[in-house]
């Protein structure tokens, strides 16, 4: 485990939560704003047995447990895990970025709710990743958390040098075609990235204000997210 977090309003809409940090990604957004958890090591900060110890003091305190990243869905252990903390009583929700849609599909019938970030047009992925075939994975797990069913929120991340507004509008109308209904546009925050490119090319004015109306219009529930 990379770390918990006790207590969180907001990693989960409208539940009190604990926050599991699992170490690992296969990929390297440049926004990144967890780097150091990019990297799987063999000693843990903390151990999961020391995370059930907490979770089982918290109950009653808090309604849901969130195992999010690095990205969750890289660990072997994810499913057994998840059930751990189902048999005590939590909702269970998940942060992913979809890089390991088959072991994301294994654990949808446990998930309360999931955020699912969409970093790109699927056939530009790389540009944001660095990771070749990433857009794929992605792909095939917006379809499983679609097909499934499951409470969702999909998230983009918006940086004029990653996503200029055309590329953001395709994205949403791709997104709206496939039947995403409650989508988020995060729009980059400086604090915790290190990429000085990413940090010195922001504009003020990004997104504007005629691409949020259309996006308003694409997704029956929009919600944009500022600093
Ligand atoms: S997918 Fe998420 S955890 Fe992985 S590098 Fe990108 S932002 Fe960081």
């Amino acid at each position: 485990m990379g770390g918990i977090t006790p207590f969180t309003a907001t990693d989960y809409p409208g539940q009190l939560a604990a926050a599991i940090f699992v170490q690992g990604c296969p990929w390297r957004c440049g926004y990144c704003h967890n780097p150091h958890l990019q990297k799987r090591t063999r000693g843990s900060p903390i151990t999961w047995n020391d995370v059930l110890s907490l979770l089982k003091r918290r109950i009653g305190l808090i309604d849901a447990v969130v195992f999010s990243g690095g990205e969750p869905s890289i660990d072997p252990c994810l499913a057994s895990a998840m059930v751990q903390v189902k048999r005590l009583g939590y909702k269970i929700g998940m942060h992913s970025g979809g890089t390991h849609p088959e072991r994301l599909k294994s654990v949808l019938p446990m998930l309360d709710w999931i955020g699912l970030d969409i970093k790109a047009v699927f056939a530009s992925y790389a540009t944001v990743t660095q990771v070749a075939g990433s857009g794929a994975a992605a792909l095939s797990s917006l379809r499983a958390v679609l097909d499934s069913g499951i409470s969702y929120e999909c998230r983009t991340t918006a940086h004029p040098a990653l996503l200029p507004e055309p590329e953001l509008l395709k994205l949403a109308n791709t997104l709206a075609d496939m039947g995403v209904e409650n989508y988020a546009l995060q729009v980059f925050r400086k604090q915790g990235c290190n990429d000085p490119i990413l940090n010195s090319s922001m504009v003020g004015n990004y997104p504007s204000a005629t691409l949020l109306t259309q996006m308003n219009k694409l997704f029956p529930a929009f919600t944009l997210r500022r600093g």
